[in-house]
């Protein structure tokens, strides 16, 4: 290692010109400025004399950079920070932007005033625009050019902090993915970008559209958050999406669902009113599509209930939280008990007692209802054994089956295994099928019910007549028994029902079919009822849905009915 000398000058001037450096001193003294050769290089002006740094900043610094870069010297000269050090763009002798790294160090006198300063300055327009193209790339999206989820996420907090009056609109393709799977992603690529072009010319200054992910975008406004205003612009916005996409020659038409959030109204915090504004537009999905929705307390409210519906279902079943109860088929010519209806109970012990016409369409939305319906019919099952051990022999107990259960592999040797364990004839087990599992008639969900009718399991049609539904099947699949609707019931009185349930009476008579009224509460529908010939009923009037303990007791009972 070689030491140089101060003297070594001719050394230090090559190694500055190759370090592209230039050293500069400001004698603050007498007040003169030296700058070495290169320093004119750097900066690319010549013929102009710098009288100090200010002057220097005054003279290069472009007009947006000028404060900052003297506030930097003002900061160092009082002293607030130990080491000078700048960055800020200048405009060259030809008007050329280069940015330069200015630093330097003081020399202080024994008062501590500053006697001179040293130090450097670098051309650092390279590194510079390359750090810009990084930031580019962090903060805009590649395909579209527009800004991200984190421009958005920094506009969006500014806004909040300003106390701006604002909204979001976070919005969505229809079936975008269908347009890739249909098209390749080349052309969807494509979409996107004219797409993004479309939407920010219909908001022109209004807001600021940014790409969140895929198909997601989201404008964010920080002008205004009155409903009419907003509504407006997503009606401006379909009008501009009447017209066809022209995409590579192709002509295609897209619809978009949108959901609204307002600031501060329905919250100041970031990530609630991205929530907000992405459940507001699942409810647009959920609604048809093509729609806009202001997010609600309620919509949230009811997406949480949902949420945590699911969540507790998942343990339901290993903590013990379900029972069946048994609602009665009662002849009312013979006034004997035929039958029950069981019926799911499940007792939560964060949300209370939850309704199965709540819980089921979630559990066969998640799936859960299989092993919720494993569970049912062993409990099914179950009862019924213990019940011909104490000596009540059910002539029938009907089950519920979601179509769920039925589209499962196995579902028909599954039912089999339980009531086989239990050694119960499956003459004494009904499934209840809705109108509605039975429209789309797949060839499995036939097969697994004629497997079962086979077998000597009787099926049932639950809620006949609320399914829009050809009488067809009705020829097609050996059934045994309808279930008329509860809703003609609770309309009885008007003429129109009456014929619809004499219909039904008179058409099930003639296929030989046993038909069942369900939800009859009071006397005069009993009586209606009677008058068409519909001779078994469920329902309030004779008894809601009993525990076993109460199945055990009406059986016991010798007076009215008895009679199982
Ligand atoms: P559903 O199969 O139509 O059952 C009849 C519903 O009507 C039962 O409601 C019953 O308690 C009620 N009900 C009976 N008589 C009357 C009456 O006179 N008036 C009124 N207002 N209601 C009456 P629940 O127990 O709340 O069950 C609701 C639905 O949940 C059922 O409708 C069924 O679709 C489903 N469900 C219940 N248990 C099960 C089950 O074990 N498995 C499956 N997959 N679904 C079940
Ligand atoms: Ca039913
Ligand atoms: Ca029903």
């Amino acid at each position: 290692m070689y030491i140089y000398n101060e003297g070594n000058e001719q050394i230090y001037l090559r190694a500055l010109k190759g370090a592209d450096i230039a050293i500069w001193e400001w004698n603050m003294e007498n007040n003169t400025l030296f700058l070495s050769n290169n320093f004119t290089n750097i900066i690319e002006h010549t013929g102009i004399d710098f009288k100090d740094l200010w002057d220097f900043i005054q003279k290069t610094a472009v007009e947006p950079d000028k404060v900052s870069a003297k506030n930097d010297l003002v900061f160092f000269i009082n002293g607030n920070t130990s080491i000078y050090k700048s960055e800020f763009r200048i405009s060259t002798n030809n008007g050329k932007i280069k940015s330069i790294l200015i630093k330097g160090k003081a020399i202080k006198n024994p008062q501590g005033k500053i006697r001179l300063i040293s130090g450097s300055i670098n051309d650092i327009t390279e590194k510079k625009s390359l750090e810009e193209h990084i930031n580019y790339l962090a903060y805009y999206d590649s395909l579209t050019g527009l800004p991200n989820r984190f421009l958005f996420v920094n506009d969006l907090r500014t806004a909040l902090i300003n106390s701006q009056n604002g909204s979001l609109i976070f919005m969505d393709i229809d079936d975008f993915k269908l347009v890739n799977d249909t098209f390749g992603h080349d052309y969807g690529d494509l979409l996107l970008v004219i797409f993004s072009q479309l939407i920010n010319s219909c908001i022109k200054d209004l807001g600021k559209l940014y790409r969140l992910s895929g198909d997601e975008f989201i404008i964010l406004i920080n002008k205004y958050n009155s409903y009419n205003k907003l509504s407006e612009l997503c009606y401006h916005i379909f009008n501009y999406l009447k017209k066809p996409f022209e995409v590579k020659g192709d002509k295609i038409y897209i619809t978009i669902s949108m959901g609204i959030t307002l600031f501060p109204e329905d919250s100041h915090d970031i990530n609630e009113l991205y929530k907000y504004a992405d459940l507001a537009l699942y409810h647009s999905k959920i609604n048809g599509k093509s729609t806009f929705t202001f997010f609600q307390h309620e919509i949230f409210n009811s997406y949480r209930r949902k949420v945590n519906i699911e969540q507790e279902l998942k343990n339901a079943v290993k903590n013990n939280e379900f029972h069946m109860l048994y609602q009665p088929q009662v002849d009312i010519i013979k006034n004997q008990i035929i039958g029950f209806e069981s019926l799911l109970r499940w007792q939560n012990a964060k949300l209370g007692f939850v309704s199965p016409a709540e819980f089921i369409p979630i559990a066969e939305m998640t799936g859960n209802i299989v092993e919720i319906g494993d569970w049912v019919l062993n409990s099914v099952c179950k009862t019924i054994y213990e019940m011909k051990l104490k000596g009540h022999e059910l002539k029938k107990i009907s089950v519920n089956v979601s179509p769920i259960q039925l589209k499962k592999v196995g579902f028909a040797d599954k039912f089999v295994n339980i009531y086989k364990k239990y050694g119960i004839s499956p003459s004494q087990l009904e499934i209840e099928i809705t109108e509605g599992t039975l429209i789309d008639l797949f060839s499995y969900k036939i097969k697994t019910i004629n497997e079962l009718l086979k077998k000597g399991v009787k099926v049932s049609i639950d809620d006949f007549g609320t399914g829009y539904s050809s009488l067809n099947y009705l020829t097609v699949l050996p059934i045994s028994t309808i279930k008329i609707d509860k809703s003609f019931i609770d309309n009885i009185y008007h003429q129109k029902n009456k014929v619809i349930i004499n219909c039904m009476v008179n058409l099930s008579k003639s296929l030989n079919y046993e038909i069942i009224a369900e939800g009859v509460e009071t006397k005069e529908q009993l009586d209606l009822l009677s008058e068409t010939g519909c001779n078994i009923i469920q329902g309030y009037y004779f008894s809601k849905p009993l525990t076993i303990n109460e199945v055990e007791k009406t059986l016991m009972k010798k007076d009215g009915f008895g009679g199982v």
